[in-house]
């Protein structure tokens, strides 16, 4: 049996959230211990939690002429594949990627991305930072052009990082999500466990739930390592 790593955090009630998305509440709708004849749970929560895909359609209503797509419009294919791992663990929080530190990394790995990888990037933030205030505002964003390298150059099929953002703290003209709903390629955010990825190939699965119009959804992320 291939090694499945876990690389979602998990959906507790105190976890942070971006502003504007709802807290998590796991509801006991129903208690063996309190009579009932089974035990059921309710979940409330906004659908950018955790660890989680955007579509497209969360950053604006047309694509190129085309309405959006929404998350349950999203390919699945989009969301399994080919996975490499970047580490940039070795930046600052507020330091921004620029397009070389991509191009530095691959060489270093001995790696080339090839069209329709989907690309990891191990940053440390969620280790240095998860549950406390820092964790908003004191992480690294990619710039415009070293989105603009991997989604159009380079031409990656999907990506995600262990930050909240692929955008720089504080940035709130949001450059790196246009580019991705220009370039109509979703990504991921608060991944969670990368550095187990470093320096390994893997298969990459992340599927959303289907939600009718939904602007993105938890996924539950898994690499499963060749
Ligand atoms: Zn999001």
């Amino acid at each position: 049996m291939p090694e499945i790593i876990d690389i979602s955090v998990p959906l507790v009630p105190e976890m942070p959230v971006w502003p504007g998305n709802t807290g998590v509440r796991i509801v006991p709708l129903r208690r063996m211990a309190t009579g009932d004849k089974n035990n059921l749970s309710g979940l409330d929560c906004g659908l950018h939690t955790g660890t989680h895909v955007d579509a497209p359609w969360h950053f604006g209503p047309v694509v190129e002429g085309k309405p959006a797509k929404r998350i349950d419009e999203v390919p699945l294919e989009w969301c399994y594949g080919d996975g490499v791992l970047l580490d940039f663990a070795h930046k600052r929080p507020y330091d921004p990627i620029t397009v070389i530190d991509p191009m530095k990394e691959l060489d270093r790995i001995g790696d080339s991305l090839k069209p329709r990888d989907i690309v990891l990037f191990y940053t440390g933030h969620y280790d240095r930072h998860y549950g406390k205030p820092e964790w908003l505002i004191n992480y690294s964003g990619f710039t415009e052009e070293a989105a603009a390298y991997l989604l159009e150059e380079k031409r990656i099929k999907n990506w995600g990082a262990d930050t909240p953002s692929p955008d720089a703290p504080g940035n709130l003209a949001y450059p790196v999500h246009r580019v991705t709903r220009r370039t109509e390629i979703p990504h991921m955010e608060n991944l969670y466990n990368l550095h187990l990825l470093a320096g390994r190939r893997f298969t990459f699965y992340g599927f959303p739930l289907k939600i009718r119009g939904g602007s993105g959804s938890p996924i539950r992320a898994v690499a499963m390592m060749d």
